[in-house]
């Protein structure tokens, strides 16, 4: 694995699936997502230019990232994993956007901690777009009040997020997503992955998440998918 190589040609194909599309966002931008990887493979990333990294769990990201933030200012980190409650504090504190805003306790949560810090991430809502059971995200037709209670606490919704049914072609998943952002008055939206990102591209993704093809194939398991 060479994880520069490995970064130049997701964003080489990130261009050509800009180039064919018929309406790419303005920008599409790399999240790297570095799960289960250790320092030394995040720091061979920032090496080669990348500065934009996902991580799906606060207690892990907590203790991989203060070094990495010191030596490395303009890194900016989002959450892509389910947020607990109870980690609302931690996770405000280290993450620049949380991507997995999925219910109203939470969004309660940050609004507290936000009047008491001053501070809050920018937020996506995650979509549970396939309506899987086990899967962490709101449902689509509980979207618009989810936003909207968000809104009235004056919290930075930003777009959505979705990770689609591992079992089924992405792209009604991609499109209902987008459908969406658009009838929200969103902007960001969050989706495609190893597999699939260029696919997400042609629907307008800004943000694809990336963790396999850069960095390899990851020895532990990952419960968010
Ligand atoms: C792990 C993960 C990814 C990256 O998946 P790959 O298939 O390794 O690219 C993207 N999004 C989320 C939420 C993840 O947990």
């Amino acid at each position: 694995m060479n994880i520069p190589e490995n970064l130049a040609a997701i964003l080489a194909r990130i261009a050509l699936a800009r180039k064919a599309a018929a309406a790419p966002a303005p920008a599409t931008r790399l999240v790297a997502i570095a799960k289960t990887i250790p320092e030394d493979g995040i720091r061979e990333a920032l090496g080669a230019g990348q500065r934009l990294f996902g991580e799906n769990r606060v207690q892990e990201a907590q203790k991989k990232y203060p070094a990495l933030k010191t030596d490395f200012p303009d890194l900016e980190l989002h959450l892509v994993g389910p947020l607990q409650s109870n980690k609302v504090r931690e996770a405000v504190a280290l993450f620049d956007v949380i991507q997995t805003l999925d219910r109203e306790k939470l969004a309660d949560a940050m609004a507290a901690e936000r009047d008491k810090t001053g501070k809050c991430p920018r937020l996506l809502v995650q979509v549970n777009t396939g309506e899987e059971p086990q899967k962490a995200g709101v449902l689509p037709r509980q979207v618009a009040s989810l936003i909207s209670a968000a809104r009235e606490k004056n919290l930075p919704v930003e777009g959505l997020m979705c990770i689609p049914p591992a079992a089924d072609d992405a792209a009604p998943h991609f499109a209902l997503l987008a459908k969406l952002a658009r009838d929200n008055g969103l902007q960001n939206l969050s989706m495609g992955m190893s597999g699939d990102f260029e696919l997400a591209v042609k629907f307008g993704a800004t943000h694809v998440r990336v963790g396999t093809a850069i960095f390899g194939t990851r020895a532990v398991d990952d419960q968010t998918i």
